[in-house]
């Protein structure tokens, strides 16, 4: 039997079977994207009609709903984020959150209209944010991301950086696309004081015609390489993410290592994702969720009854996640369909 609303929320805190607090949600606004980066999405993509997506009145109710119970952190994201009309609206009801119950507001962008928007973030609240950038080299920009141009991602991090607000940088690592640009995203962001994470590819989604077996690049192998040109020294940085973080000496920037195949840190997940069509993700790597659309657009939900739905909904999470590559047989395990891009990464 469900427990009674006023009990649920006393406790205040969404817990999950395995003893994970939960305090993190990523939010996706949107499925589309001005690029097509090749390991995310295929040449062709169909995106959802815009009655599928959820309104930002829609989506500030779930996360102030989703704040009264615990969540601390909120991360916007997509597809890309900042294409999203009107997207300044939805920073700007979550904001005054920032004084009271919410620690952190932030953003995963691949940056190309950092430029339009930076210093409206951080009018927002935002102070840090993650920039997915892959290459430095501008023809590989193009050939990865298919119609992006690597110098408005530039300028978008610039602006960012003018506008007081701290970057990281997230670089999917790529067999053979940009393995020999590691050490140069490594010097890169020393020189610009940004922290670093490096992301091994995952199988979620169909590409096209593109491999991401031949392109999986292992992080153990990469972390072994970047030992003997620096010094590393791990650090104990609790996120709840999957990265584990290491500080390299003489500099005082962070370089995470995101290794979902080559390691599993599930057992300190503290995060749980929203799609852009209001459907939760309990785990980026399984297929268990619960569609909030429909409680959101049904007239006679009520805000109690929603607070105990989401509640009730942690305790479906999963231990963890089942990707795994077997390059001996050429296959790939755990398999999602559908698109990072659609739950956010
Ligand atoms: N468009 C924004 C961006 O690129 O930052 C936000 C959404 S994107 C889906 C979020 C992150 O997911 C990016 O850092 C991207 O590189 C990463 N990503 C997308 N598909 C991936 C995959 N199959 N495996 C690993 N990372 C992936
Ligand atoms: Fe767009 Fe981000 Fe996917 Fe690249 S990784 S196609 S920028 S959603």
């Amino acid at each position: 039997m469900n427990k009674p609303v006023n009990k649920l929320l006393k406790d205040n805190t969404l817990v999950d079977p395995f003893n994970r607090h939960i305090t993190y949600l990523r939010l996706s606004v949107t499925d589309r994207c001005d690029l097509r980066c090749t390991y995310c999405m295929s040449e062709k993509m169909t995106f959802l009609n815009k009655t599928e997506i959820l309104t930002f009145e829609e989506m500030y109710r779930l996360c102030r709903s989703f704040i009264k119970v615990g969540i601390k952190k909120i991360r916007i994201t997509g597809g890309e984020p900042l294409i999203r009309k009107g997207i300044m609206d939805l920073f700007e009801m979550l904001k005054p959150h920032l004084s009271s119950d919410l620690n952190e507001l932030t953003l995963t962008t691949n940056g190309t209209q950092l430029h339009k928007y930076a210093n409206q973030l951080y009018s927002n609240g935002v102070r840090r944010i993650n920039v997915s950038l892959d290459t430095l080299d501008p023809t590989k920009f193009k050939l990865i991301t298919r119609i992006g141009k690597l110098e408005d991602v530039l300028s978008g991090i610039d602006a960012a950086r003018d506008a007081n607000i701290r970057v990281k940088i997230n670089c999917v690592a790529l067999k053979n696309i940009n393995e020999n640009e590691i050490e140069k995203f490594v010097n890169w962001c020393i020189e610009k004081d940004f922290d670093l994470t490096f992301i091994e590819t995952m199988p979620m989604g169909d590409i096209g015609n593109e491999s991401r077996l031949n392109h999986f690049l292992s992080l153990e192998e990469v972390k072994k390489s970047l030992t003997s040109k620096y010094k590393l020294e791990d650090i104990t940085l609790s996120t709840g993410g999957p990265a584990r973080y290491s500080k390299i000496e003489g500099s005082d920037i962070k370089l995470g290592f995101i290794t979902p195949l080559s390691h599993n840190f599930c057992s300190t997940c503290n995060r749980i994702r929203i799609d852009a069509t209001g459907v939760l993700h309990q785990c980026l790597g399984q297929s268990e969720s619960l569609d909030f659309r429909k409680i959101l657009r049904d007239p006679f939900s009520t805000n109690d009854k929603l607070l105990e739905i989401i509640k009730n909904s942690v305790k479906q999470k999963p231990e963890k996640h089942s990707f795994a590559y077997d390059f001996s047989k050429e296959e790939i395990k755990g398999q999602i369909n559908r698109h990072m891009s659609l739950t956010g990464g």
